[in-house]
């Protein structure tokens, strides 16, 4: 039984072995923290794409500045010495029962006492569009930093945050930049129409063409298909998301809708016996106060692993799991944007600051007091606020009068 009183192989049956499967920054991070949690079992690590972990945001934001990949052993002193490291295996299947796991590769079969699941996010591609780039991993970047400079033209499919980070980068380094998004306004599936409209006139000003609410119908050699009109492009990078990298795990698990593995608070998959765990963008936890909390963001694959190391080691405080608050960032187009909490669609959204220019968004639960979430824009003071806020045990509360009087946010 753990310490938190949740069943697990911790202090009835130790763990003596685990597979890692996902060589990004919750696979390293998850081998980091068990060895930091004392753990000194046998660690195997099992990547795609022949690479070491690297880390993914510079990607888009040091396209044209950083050509080598940002490895995790430089940025977060990431030390894979001792580890059973197969960085160009992908894992191609899962068995699990009560008294272990088996992680199929196509190369063997790795038997251990637990697994922790950690392959991240695929971008999603529409069928058909085989010419357009995406941008996920250091090939990508290689092969979309060919086709970025003066006289190219680039099309980008998705005013989400790659599309964004890409466009301004891209633009700066004389591309002649065009982003197409379907919905009425960029970032409006992450943060609603109205806030995302807010970030459209940055687009003119960073030398960006932006068209919202208009679909593209095909991707051809030489430019994409609008309903009524063809766009020429040089290059066409697909940036409408990702979906979860679970589909190698056939039926061995359940799956939410979105194909994201779902696991409690402690990062551990319900009916698995303690022994399959999930983190990063493959996973959606379950939080005491913000409900379940897709992947997606880099600070949740830094902070889950340490979760699910206490998981596996029955090392949870005396309140159980911690139970970080989402938190994301973005610099696009000139501005840095930083996220605490989790928006929703019926949220009541209040603003402070100038909505031309540096601003704070907060979303209250419908007509209450209680936040859900703080995005702010070019405004580093709120951002250290809503840290603070979002720290409790409980979510923030706050007076919508005074939050618009623009005083200190507390
Ligand atoms: C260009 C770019 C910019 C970003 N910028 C930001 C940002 O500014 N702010 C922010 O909050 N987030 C940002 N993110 C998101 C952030 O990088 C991700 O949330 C984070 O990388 C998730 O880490 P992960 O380890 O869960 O997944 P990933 O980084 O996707 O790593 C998963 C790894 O598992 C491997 N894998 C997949 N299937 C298998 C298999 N079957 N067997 C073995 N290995 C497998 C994959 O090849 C991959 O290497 C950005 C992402 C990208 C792509």
């Amino acid at each position: 039984m753990a310490a938190d009183g949740t069943p697990g192989p911790v202090d009835d049956h130790p763990v003596r072995s685990v597979v890692v499967v996902g060589a990004g920054l919750a696979g390293a991070r998850t081998v980091q923290a068990l060895r930091a949690a004392g753990f000194t079992g046998r660690l195997t690590l099992l990547g795609a794409e022949g690479l070491e972990p690297y880390d993914r945001p510079p990607l888009s934001k040091e396209l044209l500045s950083r050509e080598d990949p940002a490895w995790l052993r430089d940025e977060l002193d990431v030390d894979l010495a001792g580890v059973d490291v197969r960085l160009a295996e992908p894992a191609t299947g899962l068995h699990h029962d009560a008294v272990g796991v088996t992680v199929r590769t196509a190369a063997g079969r790795y038997g251990a006492d637990a697994v922790v699941l950690a392959t991240g996010a695929s971008p999603v591609r529409p069928a058909g569009w085989d010419g357009a780039l995406t941008l996920h991993t250091a090939a990508d970047a290689a092969a979309l930093r060919g086709a970025v400079g003066p006289g190219r033209r680039l099309v980008i499919v998705g005013a989400g945050w790659i599309g964004a980070e890409v466009a301004g980068v891209a633009a700066a380094a004389g591309t002649d930049v065009t982003v197409v998004e379907a919905g009425p306004a960029p970032l409006a599936t992450a943060l609603g129409a109205r806030v995302g409209a807010l970030t459209a006139p940055w687009y003119a000003r960073a030398g960006v063409r932006l068209l919202t609410g208009t679909t593209v119908r095909q991707v051809r050699p030489g430019g994409v298909v609008l309903s009524d009109t063809e766009l020429p492009a040089d290059a066409v990078l697909v940036a409408v998301g990702v979906r979860p990298a679970s589909g190698w795990l056939g039926g061995a698990l359940p799956l939410a809708a979105d194909g994201s593995v779902e696991v409690d608070a402690g990062m551990r998959v319900p009916g698995t016996h303690g022994r399959v765990l999930a983190v990063g963008d493959l996973a959606a936890r379950a939080s005491r106060r913000h409900g379940r909390v897709p992947g997606g963001h880099w600070d949740g694959a830094l902070r889950e692993p340490e979760i699910a190391a206490a998981s596996l080691l029955g090392r949870h405080g005396p309140d159980g799991p911690a139970d970080p608050a989402p938190y994301l960032w973005s610099d696009q187009l000139g501005h840095a944007l930083s996220a605490y909490g989790l928006p929703r669609a019926e949220d009541d959204v209040v603003l402070r600051g100038d909505p031309h220019g540096a601003f704070t968004a907060v979303w209250f639960e419908p007509g209450g007091t209680t936040v859900h979430a703080v995005l702010a824009v070019d405004r580093p003071r709120d951002v250290a606020a809503a840290r603070r806020l979002f720290a409790g045990p409980d979510l923030p509360r706050l007076d919508r009068a005074v939050l618009a009087e623009d005083r200190p946010l507390r």
